[in-house]
């Protein structure tokens, strides 16, 4: 007998595999995350708040049992570990950035809300990627086991939510860890307000349906699938995976060198130019190389400016492009001095009292600019927040 996955090392129990509040939206935007080089993962975190980049562990573990990411390195001597995408991971990826939906998705969004969205933004790819992931999964195929699928007459078998959680768990529980399973014990359903991340999916894919307390199980859809039946899944882009890997390396090694927090400061200028290049450069695959507000496309006066002052962030959080924006070197200069920021809701640029009518015109700036909608996903708008405060108190304060 195989375990379906070398978890131990990494102190990844079975039973989170297929646990926990792993809503659709908060999967598709930790792909998002996870696609930036920006989620971790920390055993035991049921935290969802992403500080530090770590997400919910429940959603992390659930994602790595789907097989759309999985763990690479230790940060430091932490028991932190980075995550990145997998082949099918980068193909969901590569829609969610092309249509630029994740941010709009979180992790109260419903099956049923998600859906309809990607409708809305015509991504049903996203749908037919996940059925292929799903459908190739261990879980799965013990689910139909567990179902008895071949023997079942009725087209819709129903079970009992709580039943199936302690049933399913228990025996696939035993299955993978050898050890038998507690019923009625700590651990199965982990909490009983929580909509087990196994069954939303189903839910999501039409694979079944929660009324009063019972789920009812499709049998047609779990034998034949629903969706594009002729849907094959590519998992030839592997150009996203190799660029973020060596450029997490880069990071990677800068923190062990020099410190997470960049305080132990040995040599700045190795430490800041190189971490500076990744920065630019995933701005510029972001939203285009180009200043983002008034579109000059001369490389020499493109900044990749820090919208959180770089001197007060960490080494991650000085690659994060959600913490940046590639401005020419004028408008550079009048975000980073705080003679202007951005709404951290809408994007609507804020205009300092300080810079004169005619120095306006002459900076080429006025009050109906704004960042594109494309830009303003959760975690730019949580450092132009940061960006805001410094703004309004630059402003308070002349
Ligand atoms: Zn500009």
């Amino acid at each position: 007998m195989k375990k379906y996955i070398e978890i131990d090392n990494q102190n990844i129990e079975f039973k989170n595999l297929l646990s926990g509040p792993a809503q659709i939206g908060r999967i598709l935007n930790y792909i998002i995350y996870a696609g930036e080089g920006m989620l971790r993962h920390r055993p035991g975190n049921r935290n969802d708040s992403m500080e530090n980049n770590i997400g919910s562990a429940w959603c992390i573990e659930f994602m790595i049992g789907l097989g759309l990411i999985e763990l690479t390195s230790k940060i430091n001597h932490t028991n932190i570990y980075n995550t990145r995408l997998t082949n099918s991971g980068v193909k969901i990826y590569n829609i969610l950035t092309d249509n630029a939906i994740g941010p709009e998705l979180n992790y109260n969004s419903s099956p049923e809300k998600v859906l309809d969205y990607l409708k809305s933004k015509n991504a049903l790819n996203i749908v037919n990627v996940f059925e292929a992931v799903f459908r190739n999964t261990i879980i799965f195929k013990d689910l139909c086991i567990f179902l008895d699928l071949e023997h079942v007459e009725n087209d819709e078998i129903i079970l009992k939510k709580a039943e199936f959680m302690e049933d399913i768990f228990g025996e696939l529980c035993e299955f993978y860890t050898h050890t038998s399973y507690i019923r009625n014990g700590n651990g199965a359903s982990t909490a009983g307000n929580r909509v087990p991340s196994l069954i939303q999916l189903l839910c999501f894919l039409k694979y079944a349906y929660v009324k009063n307390g019972k789920i009812h199980f499709i049998k047609e859809a779990l034998i034949h699938g629903i969706f594009d039946e002729n849907y094959k899944l590519d998992i030839s882009d592997k150009r996203l995976i190799s660029e973020y890997e060596k450029e997490e390396k880069i990071i990677e090694n800068l923190s062990k060198k020099f410190g997470i927090a960049g305080n132990r400061v040995v040599n700045e200028s190795v430490r800041l130019s190189q971490t500076q290049l990744i920065f630019k450069e995933r701005l510029k695959r972001e939203y285009g190389s180009h200043c983002w507000l008034c579109g000059i496309e001369n490389e020499t006066l493109l900044v990749a400016s820090h919208i959180q002052d770089a001197a007060l962030s960490n080494i991650y959080e000085k690659a994060d492009n959600n913490n940046g924006l590639l401005l020419c070197a004028q408008h550079d200069k009048l975000f980073d001095s705080g003679l202007i920021s951005f709404d951290f809701q809408t994007g609507k640029i804020m205009i300092s009292k300080l810079l004169s009518d005619s120095d306006r015109k002459l900076t080429n700036i006025d009050a109906h600019m704004k960042l594109d909608d494309q830009l303003m996903n959760d975690g730019r708008k949580r450092y132009l927040m940061w960006h805001n405060n410094k703004f309004l108190s630059f402003e308070n304060n002349n």
